[in-house]
């Protein structure tokens, strides 16, 4: 860091993303990717044309990706707002309507918390219950900030539909951002909301349902005004913040929405074949609406359980914090991924 850091940012502790490795070939379930890759269409939309174009800046209005998103999802192209990965929008919206502080989980996305040092926003960090379900009560009334992620990250817990609206219309003083990444994996969203409510922000994203993370596209639903704030911000900062290559890609994922949603279905299908085997393993499991499970053992602890699996060539996350230390986050992946992760769950546990 040099002298020269405002003091600002010099405190500020960043977001520590998932490994990466490019060592070696890992069966990867750290980070929630998508263990289908894109369609064919996707790979013939990005062609040869679309790279030589890249000369030229891209249409910062996302128009064509923008109305193909407004008609799968029956929404005014006013309702939509597109962005370069759905931290993006997070970010917007710390920045945005942070100015009377944020209330979120103790236990939820970690970028939260990052996201309000980095603008200075008051933090009300509400726990989670003992069975890490929300405290649906203490988020109520708050008339702030208030981000949900639901599914909830690492837990995979989902919220029914009626508490989210009832949280929404308790802070009719507050916008409330529900962070969806992870709601094509079994849950219901909410977007349906925003034309009852002035206050409410619901943020998806191509990065795990629509095997697009590398590509970085997010979106948000929200009432025109919303929109409008964001985009505000959005022009303030960078226009051009989706690529040429991102937007040719999403649209060609747009128009083969079946395929992606087939997909969901089978990693919902591997995610009961994991959570089965794992039980029959001892493993608490905890019940997921997400692509990723979050569990954990008596016979052996997360870190532990983190370490030997990496040795043996299987990637998961371990989160070294107060209340889910014992537990590891566990993707998941194609069949014979998670095959593969049982039978070396099986051999570490001596069995
Ligand atoms: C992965 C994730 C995101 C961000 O995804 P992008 O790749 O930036 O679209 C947002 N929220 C949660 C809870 C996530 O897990």
């Amino acid at each position: 860091m040099s002298r020269f850091l405002d003091p600002r940012f010099a405190a500020l502790k960043e977001y520590t993303p998932g490994e990466q490795p490019q060592d070696k070939q890992y069966i990867k379930l750290n980070t929630n990717e998508s263990p289908y890759p894109p369609s064919d269409k996707v790979v013939q939309a990005v062609n040869a044309q679309q790279v030589r174009d890249l000369r030229l800046y891209c249409d910062p209005d996302c128009t064509k990706l923008k109305t193909a998103m407004a008609q799968r999802f029956g929404v005014g192209e006013n309702n939509l707002f597109l962005s370069n990965g759905s931290d993006d929008i997070l970010n917007f919206c710390f920045m945005a309507y942070g100015g009377g502080g944020a209330a979120f989980a103790d236990i939820t996305y970690g970028f939260y918390e990052v996201f309000a040092k980095l603008h200075g926003v008051q933090a009300e960090i509400i726990p989670l219950r003992e069975d890490f379900s929300l405290d649906v009560e203490g988020f109520k009334g708050k008339n702030k900030l208030v981000v949900i992620a639901n599914p909830n990250a690492p837990t995979g817990l989902c919220l029914d539909l009626t508490v989210i609206e009832d949280i929404v219309r308790s802070n009719p003083n507050g916008v409330v951002v529900v962070d969806e990444a992870y709601v094509d994996f079994g849950g219901e969203s909410c977007y349906r909301l925003i034309d009852r409510y002035e206050n409410l922000v619901v943020c998806q994203t191509f990065s795990k349902s629509r095997s697009l993370a590398g590509g970085r596209l997010g979106f948000a639903f929200a009432c025109p005004a919303l929109i409008a704030d964001l985009e505000k911000i959005k022009y303030s900062t960078n226009p051009y913040n989706i690529n040429r290559l991102t937007q040719v890609a999403g649209l060609a994922v747009v128009e083969d929405d079946g395929y992606y949603m087939d997909n969901c279905r089978r990693i919902e299908e591997n995610r009961a074949f994991a959570v089965e085997r794992l039980e029959g393993l001892g493993f608490e499991v905890l019940p997921s609406k997400a692509n990723f499970i979050f569990c954990r053992s008596d016979r052996m602890g997360g870190k532990q359980l983190y370490l030997q699996l990496k040795e043996k060539g299987i990637l998961v996350r371990h989160f070294d914090k107060a209340r889910i230390s014992d537990f590891v986050r566990i993707t998941i992946g194609t069949r014979e991924q998670m095959g593969a992760l049982v039978d070396a769950v099986r051999q570490l546990l001596g069995e």
